[in-house]
């Protein structure tokens, strides 16, 4: 297995004209990316100009980023040559890593645009270096730049910022210093491609917490009808658990529920409805051990809504 870091420059329109922004907003000009094997060693690089057919003009906010003209780009090659030997670069094996989730959802978006295929059918996991750095250094919310976690964690800056390569470069030192695995098993999904059947849907345990994402429904009715969205086990033990608090919403966004574990005791369940690109909904649920306190707050945000109801009644 190898851990293929990656980063993406991209352009995008300079007045919106284009009939393509909608389908392809942001389109790559530059892949860098560094190959680590499990050790975290580099073994290999990769990086490639891509020559831009959609955008011809480069926007301000990339131009003042990458600090290149339009005309360095005219020795690249083109995004689907670039694709494919990146596909024989990266290998079979392999879990992507980038700082932040944009640039493997911009790729994505890049490579159906030019009609090439997935990297597999339905989510992808990987690590955000990004989203790892704050869990290990501070305080797992606060996402920061690049530079800033090369500045935390002292690693000499021997080239300059913002271009793919050196992008791709640094994200793996950084990802290099993180050896807690408590923190490496907490990888991320893109859902650029959603589970298309029940048998892609994604079902993980984390530390501290466990994590469905549904395949995509007609609308929000049948999406709460549907078995595995609102069933709840203990994802510790599988055992069916006894429901305390039945799923409500706070807000008509997501639904709570809790249960209790014989052996594991409370846990509480959330249910988010998220829309996809096609206008279908899908749900991601996140199901996780609370103590009572916990429940107790629950416990008031359905009393606070029964009172609202009541409110509103005796107000007709
Ligand atoms: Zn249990």
């Amino acid at each position: 297995m190898n851990y293929i870091v990656f980063d993406l420059e991209w352009n995008q329109s300079v007045d919106a004209t284009e009939e393509d922004t909608k389908q392809l907003p942001f389109e790559v000009i530059e892949i860098g990316a560094v190959k680590l094997n499990v050790a975290r060693e580099i073994t290999g690089t990769f990086h490639r100009l891509i020559k831009p057919v959609v955008y011809q003009e480069m926007n301000h906010v990339t131009k003042k980023l990458i600090q290149m003209q339009m005309t360095d780009f005219d020795q690249g090659d083109s995004f689907v040559q670039v694709m494919e030997d990146f596909f024989k670069f990266i290998g079979k094996d392999y879990m992507f890593c980038t700082w932040g989730p944009l640039d493997l959802m911009e790729l994505q978006r890049n490579m159906r645009y030019f009609h090439i295929p997935a990297f597999q059918n339905g989510p992808l996991a990987f690590y955000d270096v990004q989203k790892l750095f704050s869990i290990a250094y501070e305080d797992k919310k606060t996402r920061r730049s690049l530079e800033y976690g090369v500045d935390y964690l002292s690693i000499p800056k021997d080239i300059p910022f913002h271009r793919a390569y050196s992008d791709a470069y640094y994200t793996a030192k950084v990802f290099s210093e993180i050896h807690d695995p408590l923190v490496l098993a907490l990888h991320s999904y893109d859902l650029f491609e959603l589970p298309k059947s029940k048998k892609q849907e994604v079902k993980m345990v984390f530390p501290g917490y466990a994590k469905y994402i549904s395949r995509e429904f007609e609308d929000k009715t049948s999406a709460l009808e549907d078995r595995e969205v609102l069933s709840m086990k203990c994802y510790l033990c599988r055992h069916n658990i006894k429901r305390k608090i039945r799923w409500f919403t706070p807000n008509g966004k997501h639904y709570l529920s809790v249960g209790f574990c014989e052996i594991h005791g409370y846990v509480k369940a959330k249910i988010r409805l998220k829309k996809s690109e096609q206008n279908m909904i899908y749900v991601v649920k996140t199901v996780k051990i609370v103590d009572e306190t916990e429940v107790e707050k629950v416990k008031e945000k359905q009393n606070h809504l029964r009172e609202l109801r009541r409110e509103k009644r005796h107000s007709k």
